[in-house]
């Protein structure tokens, strides 16, 4: 059941107008559930999801999405810190304990910013930034409603991670995430995992397109 949900959220997501950096801002809703894509990985015969997200304020999803492809700010965007995580990881760079650190409050700045490097701290985020915006696409299903957006994102992240079908490539980057959430899902998300899935009405509702 969750198998041909997923295999249906797939094929609407897939036929939606993909966006590729650098995007266009005007073509993009103000409002929505964006849904990413990843060279190279394969679900449902189709482009494979690999993360879902939404954003809390009100017409702010460009700039949550910017957050994530341009802004090399890894602690505005969890994305950008798994994708740096796995990078590290992958290499054996030492430099991961550091990428941790939440450098955004001032006290955490002036206890960790003497021992970290920023220059290559700045070159990670440039790497970050280079292998998201070669690597991902993304569609976005537009939902002005704050409260639906948010419960649909959930639900949807939940039915992709049920779906027994979908799978990572061998080359995936998210096998060398130090997250065992992220290797086990498939998914570059740690949060929603395996809930409550979309039901049937849901389900009618993203193929209708017609969300609050
Ligand atoms: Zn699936």
């Amino acid at each position: 059941m969750t198998n041909e949900k997923c295999a249906t959220i797939h094929k609407l997501a897939n036929e939606l107008q993909r966006h590729y950096f650098p995007f266009d801002e005007s073509s993009i809703p103000k409002n929505g559930i964006y849904v990413i894509f990843q060279k190279g990985e394969v679900g449902h015969n189709q482009d494979r999801i690999v993360r879902v997200g939404a954003h809390t304020g009100k017409d702010q999803l460009c700039s949550r999405l910017k957050q994530h492809f341009l802004k090399q700010n890894k602690d505005r965007s969890i994305f950008r810190k798994n994708i740096g995580r796995a990078l590290l990881n992958q290499r054996k760079d030492p430099f991961l304990k550091h990428w941790e650190h939440d450098l955004t409050s001032r006290k955490a700045k002036e206890q960790y910013s003497g021992h970290i490097d920023s220059n290559y701290q700045k070159q990670i985020e440039m790497e970050v930034s280079q292998y998201i915006q070669d690597n991902f696409s993304f569609v976005v299903f537009e939902v002005n409603d704050k409260a639906e957006r948010l419960e649909l994102e959930s639900k949807l992240i939940s039915t992709l991670s049920l779906c027994t079908q979908c799978r990572p490539s061998k080359n995936w980057l998210g096998v060398y995430s130090p997250k065992i959430k992220i290797v086990e899902s498939g998914l570059w998300q740690v949060n929603e995992l395996y809930k409550t899935a979309l039901d049937d009405v849901e389900i009618a509702i993203f193929s209708s397109g017609r969300m609050g």
